[in-house]
């Protein structure tokens, strides 16, 4: 057994991680159809006015406003129409005093037009003769007045030419996805998400859907930080699980160094088989080694080149835990994404929890009729997370919350 060179607090952990991230460089082009979720590298700027043209608000009748001045329901204004206009056309007839056009929501409004009244506003005096192209000759009755400009869309209502559209850094969530569209970006520069090696280590570790022999168990940490890599803006390149030796976890380093972040679970303690530690002086920098947190103490980070490496503890809670509240914000960080705010809810504890001195501890609770129910069992079950809805941080000076006290539960 190696001890601990020396156990940080969590709040250390996190300065030290802050202090190692490099938001990634790289760029790639991306179809606007597969940007939605990503980071712009680049602002884009408007080539085109939104709309392009001035258009109909309404389905109605284009007409000039001053033709309406003594419209009212009593008196109604009769109007020749000249034209049908549905959207996709240009008009081909002007609008002269007197005269106006059926127009669609949507519809360019045609020359000479200044206002929409809407059909509701309107009654046709002889039906449309079947068939009819343009209508001539059709009347209509206008019961309202209108003041020019009513109901017009005008040409760059929304967006001018020389506008911004989206900034260098944005995320494009859908709306932002839904203005790259309107000025017709078809494709675009995002930052490329980091790409994360993932690898168990451990004699014990086989691949689910294998047979299991005597001594072996599942790899789950390669799934649960996959999940967390994808969910937070990375790619994840998952690796088969290596034995315990020095060469076997060396080479299979060796293979990652094409990755943006490497993530190792398993081996990070400070036992015989325990690699970790002889890794990262063959081959980096230690950063920390051991954190004063519960579940995870056994947790190390590295540069290893110039790539930050994370030994992650081989127990499933205390990996997936410290994958969520360390890992997770680095690589946000690293993929230049937003801090992930996570949801908290009041709740009254349902029963005593114990807590160990001098370590932070996030203590799994299962939510039911608005009391918080313990759900850890132990730092190697993975049930101590699936079952759970969130979890209480109780701190490292605080030895126990007694039953009823008020808490605050982040969800997951
Ligand atoms: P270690 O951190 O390697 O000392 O492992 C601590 C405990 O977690 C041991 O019981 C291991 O068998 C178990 N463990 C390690 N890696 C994994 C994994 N990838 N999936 C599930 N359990 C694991
Ligand atoms: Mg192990």
């Amino acid at each position: 057994m190696r001890p601990f060179g020396s156990v940080i607090s969590i709040d250390e952990a996190r300065r030290l991680l802050s202090e190692h991230v490099r938001p990634i460089a790289r760029i790639e082009r991306v179809a606007l159809a597969d940007a939605a979720g990503r980071v712009a590298a680049a602002d884009v700027t408007a080539t085109i006015a939104v709309p392009p043209f001035a258009r109909s608000l309404m389905d109605g009748y284009a007409l000039i406003a001053a033709d309406t001045q003594t419209a009212s329901r009593s008196r109604p204004v009769d109007l020749r129409i000249v034209e049908r206009l549905y959207t996709g056309q240009m008009a081909r007839q002007r609008i002269s005093a007197g005269t106006c056009a059926e127009i669609a929501t949507g519809a360019p409004i045609p020359e000479g037009a200044d206002a929409v009244v809407m059909v509701e506003e309107s009654a046709l005096l002889e039906p449309p003769s079947a068939g009819a192209a343009g209508g001539t000759g059709d009347r209509v009755n206008i019961f309202a007045t209108a003041s020019p400009g009513q109901n017009i869309g005008r040409r760059a209502a929304d967006i001018s030419p020389g506008d911004l559209v989206v900034r260098r850094g944005d995320v494009l969530n859908p709306s932002r996805i839904g203005a790259l569209a309107a000025v017709g970006c078809g494709v675009l520069d995002v930052y490329a998400r980091p790409r994360v090696a993932v690898l168990s280590t451990g004699n014990e570790v086989v691949e689910p859907g294998t047979t299991l022999a005597d001594a072996q168990i599942y790899d789950v940490n390669r799934f649960t930080l996959s999940a967390v890599i994808a969910a937070h803006g990375g790619v994840p390149d998952p690796r088969r699980p290596v034995i315990d030796t020095i060469e076997a976890v060396t080479a299979a380093l060796d293979s990652c160094l094409s990755a943006d972040v490497i993530l190792f679970s398993g081996g990070s303690s400070v036992g015989e088989r325990d690699l970790i530690v002889d890794l990262v002086s063959e081959r980096g920098q230690m950063v920390f080694h051991g954190i004063a947190v519960k579940p995870g103490k056994p947790t190390a980070f590295a540069i290893i080149g110039e790539i930050p490496f994370f030994g992650m503890p081989g127990n499933p809670t205390s990996c997936l835990s410290n994958a969520y509240i360390l890992f997770a914000p680095f690589l946000r960080a690293t993929a230049r994404l937003p801090v992930f705010a996570p949801r908290t809810v009041r709740a009254t504890l349902g029963k005593r929890i114990v807590s160990p001195a001098g370590r932070h501890q996030f203590y799994t609770v299962r939510l039911q009729d608005g009391s918080a129910f313990p759900a850890f069992k132990g730092s190697g079950e993975i049930t101590s997370l699936s079952q759970a809805d969130g979890y209480i941080e109780i701190p490292s000076d605080q030895n126990t919350i007694e039953e009823g006290a008020q808490v605050e539960v982040t969800l997951f």
